[in-house]
């Protein structure tokens, strides 16, 4: 039987900046997270906790993940609509993948929850794992992350340090600078001695390029990322903005739906995610616009697809 709407729990491939074309899973409800993040994409988090659950059967995603296979993606990537370490089933999930397919797995978590030995054990046989740190004091952990009252700064450096003694694969430290809070330089160097304890492969700098959950989360220009780069070890990278997709399919309204209904997509995203032209991209995303369907948003200057309330599987599931 295949799965529902409100049951699909892999999505993709989109475009990812740091993964190329990923297999999105998404382990959690929207959005179920240890944090409330104000530069989160996917708005404010309606549930903030730090207890695991089993939202979702780990056989059944894996099931799931065998069916898009033949989308031929370039990383499985385990993140969706929250924090997918707030899964119980998380290590069976990434093992029962791993045991289908040579594609690589990833997974893109904040990292709070790493100071737990089950949690770690979990990501062990995870391909890269895609920690975040935006924060250099507890003051602005409290300001930026916004996190479940138990989370500290300290013990989420801690969690990253003993993951990083274990664990065998590719970490890449993404660091999210927002201007007027972190895009500091004296802030900007207490993060890379942070980072430099955690001893990462790849450091990766961000900032709210995609409409954030508070209008403060405003982002940094590129230049002031280029020259922060250099004051970590190792150099850290900007993430480029998405490249413009060669593929020229058509693309189908419901399969634009879904893309925009998981994240804010600007035209390239659409076209570079899912393989099509990007007038065919912004054809769809104009219909569905016209019929209700979704909403344009602007940020920054740049324009942006998103679901309709009403037209969310995802928030119908919520509201359920
Ligand atoms: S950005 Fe990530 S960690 Fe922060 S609230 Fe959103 S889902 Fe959670």
């Amino acid at each position: 039987m295949s799965p529902t709407a409100a049951q699909q729990l892999v999505y993709g491939p989109v475009p990812s900046r740091r993964l190329g074309r990923s297999l999105g899973v998404d382990l959690v409800p929207l959005k179920t997270c240890t944090y409330d993040c104000v530069y989160c994409q996917l708005g404010r988090t309606t549930s903030r906790t730090v207890r695991r659950g089993r939202w979702a059967d780990p056989d059944a995603v894996v099931a799931q993940v065998r069916d898009r296979l033949s989308s031929r993606p370039d990383f499985i990537a385990l993140a969706g609509s929250g924090e997918p370490t707030l899964h119980a089933g998380i290590g069976a999930v990434v093992d029962g993948i791993k045991a289908i397919t040579d594609v690589p797995v990833a997974v893109i978590t904040n990292g709070s929850l790493l100071g737990r030995p089950a949690v770690r054990r979990g990501l062990a046989a995870a391909d890269v794992v895609l920690p975040s740190l935006d924060a250099p004091s507890e003051e602005l952990f409290l300001r930026v992350n916004r996190p479940q009252e138990s989370l500290h700064l300290a013990d989420l450096v801690d969690g990253l340090v003993s993951f990083r003694d274990a664990y065998q694969g590719e970490i890449w430290l993404e660091v999210m600078l927002l201007a007027g809070m972190t895009a500091r330089a004296p802030q900007v160097r207490r993060l890379a001695e942070l980072a430099a304890q955690i001893s990462p492969d790849r450091i990766q700098l961000n900032t709210a390029v995609r409409p954030p959950a508070e209008s403060l989360a405003e982002p940094v220009d590129w230049a002031t990322l280029d020259a922060f780069a250099a004051l970590f070890t190792p150099h850290a990278e900007v993430i480029a903005d998405l490249p413009v997709s060669a593929g020229n399919g058509v693309a189908a309204e419901a399969d634009v739906l879904e893309l925009v209904s998981r994240r804010p997509c600007t035209v390239t995203d659409i076209a570079s995610g899912l393989g099509i032209h990007h007038g065919e991209a912004l054809k769809a995303a104009t219909a569905l616009v016209n019929q209700g369907a979704a909403e344009l948003h602007t940020h920054e200057g740049r324009s942006f697809y998103l679901a309709a309330p009403s037209a969310d599987p995802k928030r119908e599931e919520e509201k359920a």
